[in-house]
C-alpha cells in the first residue's frame, strides 16, 4: 500500500487530503497542516481471526464505585465523583486556571486516601509546589513528576500504580516512535491514545488537560475527544471571578452538568448556590434586565439577561452578543420584526448575560425577547418576575420542559411571578402566579402595552 500523507485541522480534527488555508469543518483559518499517517492498518485480511465471546445484556455487575474528591461541584460534573479506569479530558484557554483547579483535585482526592500522581509538563515541579503553597495544599499526599517523554511517563505509573494520574498537559507530551514536534496532531493523538489505553489496561484514572488553542501548529483537545470517556470545559471570562466546568460528554453520567466555582487569592471556591450568585450583583430593576430561569445540566440556574438598544449610526448596525448564540438572537429580532411589526432596523442591540454564563437553551428566548423589548421600550420588567419559553418562527410560544424546576427555583430565590407559554405542564402550587401567553404579540400586548 502507497503511503499517503494527510492533513489534518489543529483544532477540530478535520481531516483532509490536500492542504486548504480555511477549515471546512470549522472555518478556522492556517489551522490545517500535514501529518503523516497515525496507522496503515492491518497488513492483510485473510488470516482468520478468532471468535469472541459474546454476552446477554441482563446483568448482576454493580454500577462502578466512585470516588468522591470532597470538591462538590467537581464531583457533580463527573456525574457523582471519579470512575476508576475512566478517561478524562478537561480543556479550556490557557491561563483560565485549569491546573489550579487539578492541583485542587488532585489535594481533594490524595487527602481522601486516593494514590494520586501530578505530572507536569508545563512548569518545573517548584513552580506547582510554589502554587500548591500558594493554595495551601502542601499538606496533601500527592506524587508531583516533571516530565514530557510518555515512555518515562508510563514506566513511572506503572510502577507507582496510583489510582489517579493527572497529565499537565497532553500537548506537551510526546513519544520517540512517532516522528512529529510535540503538540502536533498526531503526537497528542498517540499520546492520548497511550494514555488511555494504559488507563483501561491498569485500572488507572487519567485525566489529561487540553489547552485551547485558536489556530497554528498547536493540536487543540478536540482532536482527542472521542478517545477519553468524559470531555469536561472548563469556561470563563478573564475579568470575570467565575469559571464554569462544563461536562459536553460523560460516559458515567449526565452530560451539559456544570460546576461553578469562584475565583478567590486562595484558589477556586466552589459555589454551592450559582442562581444567587449569578444575581447577587443585580442592580436596581432598569429597562433591558430580564431573569430567566434556566436548567443547566439536572439543576434550575437563574440568571440576568441584559440588553441595551440604541440609535445606530451605522450602515448596517451593530449586533454585539456575548454569552447566548448570536444565531438564535437574529431570529428573535427577525419574528419580533415580522410578526410584531417592531423593527430594529437603525437600532445598535447589545446583549449579555450578567455573570460569564453561556445560555444555550432555546428556553432562554423569551427572557431575551423580554429584555429586547424593555430596552426598546424603555419600560422595566417587574424586579420579581422570571421568564422562560422557546419562541417558534411563527411567533407562537412553545413550552419547555422542566417547567415546574424552573419555577420551584424562581420562589426559592423570592421571586413571586413568572411569564411562562401556554400550555406548559405546571402540576401543584409553585408560590408564583404564573402569567401563561399563547404568542409574542400576546406577550408584548401585556407587557408593553400595544408595542
Ligand atoms: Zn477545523
Amino acid at each position: 500500500m502507497k503511503q499517503t500523507t494527510s492533513f489534518t485541522c489543529t483544532v477540530c480534527g478535520a481531516a483532509y487530503r490536500k492542504w486548504a488555508g480555511k477549515c471546512d469543518a470549522c472555518g478556522g483559518w492556517n489551522t490545517i497542516v500535514e501529518e503523516a499517517p497515525l496507522s496503515t492498518g492491518p497488513k492483510s485480511l485473510g488470516a482468520k481471526g478468532r471468535p469472541i465471546p459474546l454476552s446477554d445484556l441482563a446483568t448482576e455487575e454493580a454500577p462502578p464505585p466512585r470516588a468522591s474528591s470532597g470538591i462538590a461541584e467537581l464531583d457533580r460534573v463527573l456525574g457523582g465523583g471519579l470512575v476508576p479506569a475512566s478517561a478524562i479530558l478537561v480543556g479550556g484557554d490557557p491561563g483560565i486556571g485549569k491546573s489550579t483547579l487539578l492541583l485542587q483535585a488532585a489535594a481533594s482526592f490524595a487527602r481522601k486516601g486516593l494514590k494520586c500522581l501530578y505530572i507536569s509538563g508545563e512548569e518545573a515541579s517548584a513552580q506547582v509546589r510554589m502554587r500548591a503553597q500558594r493554595l495551601g495544599l502542601t499538606d496533601a499526599p500527592v506524587g508531583l513528576g516533571a516530565e514530557t517523554n510518555l515512555r518515562d511517563i508510563l514506566t513511572t505509573l506503572d510502577a507507582e500504580r496510583p489510582a489517579l494520574a493527572i497529565i499537565d498537559s497532553i500537548q506537551t507530551m510526546w513519544l520517540d516512535s512517532v516522528e512529529a514536534a510535540p503538540g502536533s496532531v498526531s503526537q497528542v493523538r498517540a499520546a492520548a491514545h497511550e494514555l488511555v489505553s494504559f488507563a483501561k489496561r491498569r485500572g488507572v484514572a487519567v485525566i489529561l488537560v487540553g489547552h485551547v488553542t485558536k489556530e497554528g501548529q498547536i493540536a487543540g483537545p478536540r482532536v482527542v475527544e472521542h478517545m477519553v470517556d468524559t470531555v469536561l470545559y472548563f469556561e470563563g471570562e478573564r475579568g470575570h471571578q467565575f469559571r464554569i466546568l462544563r461536562a459536553v460528554k460523560n460516559r458515567f453520567g449526565p452530560a451539559d452538568e456544570i460546576g461553578v466555582f469562584e475565583m478567590t487569592g486562595g484558589g477556586l471556591a466552589e459555589v454551592p448556590n450559582p442562581s444567587a450568585l449569578f444575581l447577587a450583583n443585580r442592580d436596581q430593576p432598569a429597562p433591558g434586565s430580564a431573569v430567566f430561569s434556566g436548567i443547566e445540566g439536572t439543576r434550575p440556574v437563574l440568571t440576568e439577561i441584559q440588553a441595551l438598544v440604541a440609535p445606530s449610526t451605522l450602515a448596517s448596525p451593530r449586533r454585539t452578543v456575548v454569552g447566548l448564540d448570536s444565531g438564535r438572537v437574529s431570529t428573535i429580532l427577525a419574528v419580533l420584526e415580522a410578526r410584531c411589526g417592531i423593527p430594529f432596523a437603525g437600532l445598535d442591540v447589545f446583549l449579555n448575560v450578567a455573570g460569564g454564563l453561556r445560555v444555550n437553551e432555546p428556553a432562554a428566548d423569551l427572557a431575551v425577547a423580554g429584555a429586547l423589548l424593555s430596552a426598546r421600550e424603555d419600560v422595566a420588567i417587574p424586579p420579581d418576575m422570571v421568564l422562560f419559553g422557546e419562541i417558534s418562527l411563527s411567533g407562537a410560544l412553545r413550552p419547555v420542559g422542566q417547567t415546574e424546576n424552573r419555577l420551584k427555583e424562581a420562589s426559592k430565590l423570592g421571586f413571586s411571578q413568572a411569564t411562562v407559554p401556554s400550555r406548559s405542564k405546571i402540576e401543584g402550587a409553585s408560590g408564583l402566579t404564573v402569567r401563561q401567553m399563547p404568542d409574542l404579540t400576546a406577550f408584548v400586548g401585556e407587557m408593553f402595552g400595544a408595542g
